[in-house]
């Protein structure tokens, strides 16, 4: 079946078609990281763009707030530095922001087991030592690193991938646990080569894992060793003025074309030009533009497109996104008696009688997020193991939280700081057959000239990936721009 690829005249009244109507190259809708960051692109490359949200700031997910001394980041909590697009963006913004390493304390990481505590072993002799798996499981694991079987099939979930790699117990308790953290999703249901790309080539052709990671040894020297190819930032970074403050940075090059308070409702396309409905503070506005990216969270474009792109919207409308309720709380130094020495725990899916799915130990990687004598704790709930968090009671996540850090950290007393932040349908899961569903969806996306897509929802959920992915599109849009001229 085709897709409907005409002129939309649905919801066009004679009232709108005399609202003011403001004209740019191009326009990008959202203003999480994603559109951002294409705006700033297109905006350096000196196209004529305009970057429209609904809310009343920029940032999307990412959310930070200060409050009494504390740097609370609601949402995300920092970025690992994997791409070259997010250091050129980084590079690009040196006047505005600066970087953050996180504190060597944070490669300490912890994963909740048997009521307690494990450290994650950080080379294989702790490995070897540690109590997280049994002993037969730690066995099974290091064979794995040397000899494991590929995978055979197109698609598999993290799963499977893991267990036949390194065993189901350390899938189990390990692999989940690393998930929560990232994904909050289900290794049973996510697929490996679509939430780690890289894993397809590895797993399809390697028997090795280790004898992988040797062969790749040479490479890594030399790039180590070649001063433009090293890394100005390594590991996980964050920003001065938080994550937030990133965003806030990139608004302010973009400058006056970002217009917060300002949702669009319908777009409609006549001769290859797109016009947005929107209603803003000062109520309904018109903009035109030739070149158009959504950058909105998955459902927001699947009900935008509906009109002109009938099966792309509805195979995006089948991409389902998890939850996840974020507590910010801040306990006295004294009133907790674990050290805090690490980057936080995070709780594998079988551990299912445990309510929370992980806790960051905010100021132990990143000192800036507190005052010294305070600790702040990141308690997460949520994912796709409880999917009704948003309905939830805040009293009731922050009572179920103060119990479980009580049991596991010896945090007493109240807490001088509370902060809940729900996030209804945040983290799209990229379950088997995404990788399937991202080329429908960019096939229908190819019938309407000038329209593109970016967003968590397409080739990664991280702030990297949405990065990447962004730059690419606007390099691809400021071409189009150029070519127009
Ligand atoms: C709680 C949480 C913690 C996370 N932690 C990390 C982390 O530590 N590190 C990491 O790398 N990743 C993390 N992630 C993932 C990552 O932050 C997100 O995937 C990413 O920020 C999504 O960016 P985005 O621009 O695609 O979407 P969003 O941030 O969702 O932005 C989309 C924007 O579109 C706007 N919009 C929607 N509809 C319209 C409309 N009709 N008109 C105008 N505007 C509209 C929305 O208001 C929103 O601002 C986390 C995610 C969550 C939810």
């Amino acid at each position: 079946m085709q897709e409907n690829t005409a002129t939309h005249s649905r919801n066009t009244s004679a009232d709108e078609m005399n609202q003011p109507r403001e004209r740019f190259d191009a326009i990008v809708v959202g203003a999480g990281i994603a559109g951002l960051t294409a705006a700033w692109h297109l905006k350096r490359t000196g196209v004529n763009v305009a970057l429209i949200e609904s809310r009343d700031k920029v940032g999307g997910s990412i959310d930070t707030e200060h409050r009494d001394g504390f740097l609370l980041e609601k949402g995300p909590f920092n970025v690992m530095v994997r791409d070259p697009a997010f250091e050129e963006l980084l590079t690009g913004l040196a006047d505005r922001v600066k970087v953050v390493t996180a504190s060597s304390r944070a490669r300490n990481r912890y994963i909740y087991r048997h009521g307690k505590l494990n450290a994650v072993p950080t080379g294989p002799i702790k490995f070897l030592c540690s109590p997280l798996v049994s002993f037969k499981a730690r066995l099974r694991a290091v064979r794995g690193l040397f000899f494991s079987a590929r995978g055979k099939k197109e698609e598999t979930t993290i799963e499977e991938f893991a267990a036949r790699r390194f065993g189901q117990e350390v899938a189990d308790a390990i692999v989940s646990a690393a998930i929560a953290g990232i994904l909050a999703g289900d290794i049973r249901k996510l697929s490996a080569y679509a939430c780690f790309p890289v894993l397809r080539d590895f797993d399809t052709k390697s028997f090795s894992p280790m004898g992988r990671t040797v062969r790749r040894v040479p490479s890594i020297m030399t790039r180590s060793r070649n001063p433009k190819k090293r890394r100005q930032w390594k590991g996980l970074v964050s920003i001065d003025r938080g994550l937030g403050g990133l965003c806030d940075a990139i608004a302010e090059e973009i400058g006056p074309n970002v217009r917060t308070n300002t949702k669009v409702e319908a777009i409609q396309r006549d001769r290859n030009v797109y016009m947005l409905r929107a209603i803003g503070g000062d109520g309904p506005a018109t903009f035109a533009c030739d070149e158009l990216i959504l950058a909105t969270p998955v459902q927001a474009a699947a009900n935008l497109l509906e009109p002109h792109l009938v099966q792309a919207s509805s195979t995006m409308r089948t991409i389902e996104s998890a939850s996840l309720t974020v507590l910010n709380l801040a306990f006295k130094k004294e009133d907790v008696a674990h050290p805090l020495d690490g980057f936080g725990f995070l709780v594998p899916q079988i551990e299912s009688e445990f309510p929370l799915m992980g806790t960051l130990f905010a100021n132990s990687a990143f000192p800036h997020h507190a005052p010294s004598e305070y600790q702040l704790l990141r308690v997460f709930f949520g994912g796709t193991r409880t999917p009704d968090v948003i309905e939830r009671d805040d009293e009731e996540l922050i009572e179920t939280a103060r119990k479980s850090l009580y049991d596991l950290l010896g945090a007493k007393g109240e807490p001088v700081l509370v902060d809940v932040c729900p996030y209804p349908d945040a983290i799209p899961q990229y379950y088997l057959d995404h990788i399937h569903k991202v080329e429908k969806i960019y096939d229908g996306v190819k019938q309407l000239k000038g329209l593109h897509l970016t967003g968590n929802y397409l080739e990664g959920v991280s702030i990297n990936d949405c990065i990447k992915l962004s730059k690419k599109v606007a390099l691809i849009v400021a071409e189009r721009c150029k070519s127009q001229k």
